[in-house]
């Protein structure tokens, strides 16, 4: 047995970590959970994991649900986008699967929807296939693990680890990269805070050997995010509240939000704009900034709140217990609409 390979089972069986997707490991459960815990972290994902199996507790009935509900399902989460994807391969395994996940990673890579690391995760950890489940975590740790400056951004990197820690792959593939990845987790932690005298690994870590911990993985220049100002008026009427559905393509595509306007108006602008909707306002009230952070780009918001007399027909407006139990409110809005 390799070395890395025995540490690594050794590790696992005595540091069991009481995940609700390690107890059974379908290929369904593994999916959900692989593609929740993208950009998310583990404790936030075990609720809605639970959540989302209750709603849809298999892949049929998932697949079956309408677009509003599976939305509001993910509710929070972020990267909506993920859901969407999910619901488009759930859709092609119906068609071309019989509703079933081929077990190889080659098959599983060609569904729409599924990348290498999923595809990895699901082949190794459901099927027990030999596949290596790389992501960013990952790569940290083999970086430093083999004092290798691989960058945990670049693919091609991504594809060297996979290449290098496959030798090493001597045991059940469902523990080498489940112990992996809570060891990336949990203990080699990234920003220069590795807690190397808690690691299973250490003995036979180069980097740690060498004391370069903080040499590896190798740093990449991010892209500054783009900056956009924003005001967000909360249009209220009778107790209601306006909600318009976002575009199908882009950011926080279909989710709902109030009224979202390019640039920072102010309270006159405001009013002025409401006007030409047909909707006189009562009163204004300043709901202060707020800032929400995406992926490539930076929202700095100003809030109002407008009391109107009178809604428009064919506008949407409602109820704080509705819009809570109905529709997919992104959490960029949350200073607003709690
Ligand atoms: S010994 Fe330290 S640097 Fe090496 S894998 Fe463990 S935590 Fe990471």
């Amino acid at each position: 047995m390799s070395t890395l390979g025995k540490l690594l089972e050794t590790y696992y069986r005595e540091h069991p970590v009481l995940l609700p997707w390690r107890v059974d490991p379908t290929p369904y459960h593994v999916w959900i959970s692989e593609v929740m815990l993208q950009q998310t972290r583990v404790e936030t994902v075990r609720s809605y994991y639970l959540d989302f199996l209750e709603a849809f507790p298999t892949l049929d009935s998932f697949a079956s649900a309408e677009e509003d509900r599976y939305l509001k399902q993910w509710e929070g989460l972020g990267y909506y986008s993920r859901v969407r994807n999910m619901h488009c391969t759930a859709l092609e395994l119906q068609k071309t699967h019989g509703g079933a996940f081929p077990s190889t990673f080659e098959e599983l890579s060609k569904l729409p929807g599924i990348g290498p690391y999923t595809a990895s995760a699901i082949a190794s950890i459901a099927f027990h296939q030999k596949e290596v489940a790389v992501d960013g975590n990952l790569v940290r740790v083999a970086s430093r693990y083999f004092a290798t400056p691989w960058n945990p951004k670049s693919e091609k990197d991504k594809g060297l680890v996979r290449l290098r820690l496959k030798e090493e792959m001597d045991i059940d593939p469902s523990v080498f990269n489940q112990a992996l990845m809570d060891i990336g987790r949990t203990i080699c932690l990234p920003h220069g805070a590795p807690l190397c005298g808690e690691c299973p690994l250490k003995q036979h870590c180069v980097a740690h050997k060498r004391n370069e911990e903080l040499f590896y993985p190798q740093a990449s220049l991010s892209k500054p995010k783009k900056e956009e100002n924003r005001t967000i008026v909360l249009i209220e009427c009778q107790g209601k509240t306006y909600l318009e559905k976002r575009p199908e393509k882009g950011l926080l595509a279909s989710l709902y939000q109030p009224l979202n306007l390019e640039g920072h108006l102010n309270e006159e602008e405001v009013i002025a704009y409401l006007s030409d909707m047909g909707l006189p306002a009562l009163s204004i009230e300043d709901l202060g900034p707020s800032k929400h952070v995406f992926s490539h780009v930076i929202w700095h918001m100003k809030g109002y709140l407008v009391r109107v007399k009178e809604s428009n027909k064919g506008m949407l407006f409602v109820g704080e217990k509705e819009r809570k139990e109905r529709y997919s409110i992104p959490s960029a809005f949350l200073a607003y609409l709690p």
